[in-house]
């Protein structure tokens, strides 16, 4: 029996022709018809070539976004897409230097709490970014995957460029999914998630579905 779905998924748009650079996505047809060829009104027969920066919508980041030895979209363990995630409600978690520690961990106490190999969704609000000490505990409580339905995580107008929020779950082998949607539309701070990019070689990060099950 599968229980309600919920779409935690942004739709992908194609983006205008003279779009900016960063953020586009392109479709142009593959294939070229057959001069002559005839076919009954309403059908034809149509392949595309996609052109996507692949940071677009809902999507995941493997550690290879930061890391240059870190796993690509292919070896990201099925393991860790697909599990109990734990809903935190951190819309009202106001804080100039980022959602803190005491605020995520009021978010934890408020869902039921923590287990080893959670996945952790994040609802943001107007603090749409993390403290390096909230992303780094839930680090080390061992969650598996994590995601939020802002832009990011990072520290913004960081003068080092050091991406310590990235690096920190990167280098514990946590990818990062970024522009979830619909986290409000859940009814439980904890439901069974399905998460599950397309495995490329060599990618960084790609748009994924990313589905609730309640
Ligand atoms: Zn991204």
């Amino acid at each position: 029996m599968v229980g309600r779905i919920v779409d935690l998924t942004h739709v992908i748009e194609p983006t205008a022709a003279d779009a900016e650079r960063k953020f586009v996505v392109n479709i142009h047809d593959a294939l070229q018809e057959v001069p002559g060829t005839a076919r009954p009104e309403g059908e034809w027969y149509v392949m595309s070539d996609v052109e996507l920066m692949d940071h677009v919508g809902t999507h995941i980041e493997a550690p290879l976004h930061c890391l240059r030895d870190g796993m690509d979209l292919s070896q990201i363990p099925l393991e860790k897409l697909i599990g109990e995630a734990v809903i935190l409600d951190l819309r009202d978690a106001y804080s100039d230097s980022g959602v803190t520690l005491i605020q995520v961990k009021k978010a934890v106490d408020a869902a039921g709490g923590l287990k080893r190999n959670d996945i952790v969704f994040c609802m943001m609000g107007e603090t749409d970014y993390f403290s390096t000490e909230g992303i780094r505990w839930l680090v080390d409580s061992g969650i598996k995957l994590m995601g939020v339905d802002s832009a990011g995580v990072e520290i913004p107008h960081s003068v080092s460029h050091a991406n310590e929020n990235h690096l920190a779950l990167f280098r514990a082998e946590i990818p990062l999914i970024e522009r979830l949607a619909n986290l409000d539309k859940l009814s439980k701070p904890r439901v069974q998630v399905y998460a599950l990019p397309i495995p490329v070689e060599g990618l960084d990060a790609f748009p994924l579905r990313v589905i609730a099950i309640e």
